[in-house]
């Protein structure tokens, strides 16, 4: 097989991509239950979900099987694999960007309460 993307890059979309914003981007319905957030599986269609910041996986408790970022865009986009990637790398600039964002505010906040 021809491999076109780094393992690198593969991780970083894998981790580094928030999974819950990639539910969201994907418009896979979504609601918050019991403080848990839940995906609508894209499989079974059921809520028997909960996501996992820490190893950011996606996870069906009644297919029993996790979906990492690259499984859900396959899955619900019926992309290809090299589209499924290219799909995350774009959405991955734009999670760095925000985040980028984020942190200037957050800065920007401190600085504010300190004067004060
Ligand atoms: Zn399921």
């Amino acid at each position: 097989m021809h491999q076109k993307f780094t393992r690198k890059e593969l991780y970083e979309l894998r981790n580094f991509i928030p999974i819950n914003d990639l539910i969201q981007e994907l418009k896979i319905p979504f609601k918050f239950s019991e403080g848990y957030f839940r995906f609508l599986c894209p499989i079974c269609k059921e809520f028997q979900t909960a996501t996992k910041t820490e190893t950011n996986l996606a996870r069906c408790f009644r297919c029993e099987r996790n979906f990492n970022t690259i499984d859900l865009v396959l899955i619900c986009q019926h992309f290809t694999f090299v589209d499924a990637v290219r799909f995350l790398q774009n959405l991955y600039s734009k999670v760095q960007k925000q985040s980028y964002r984020q942190t200037e505010l957050k800065g920007l906040l401190k600085h504010m309460t300190k004067a004060f």
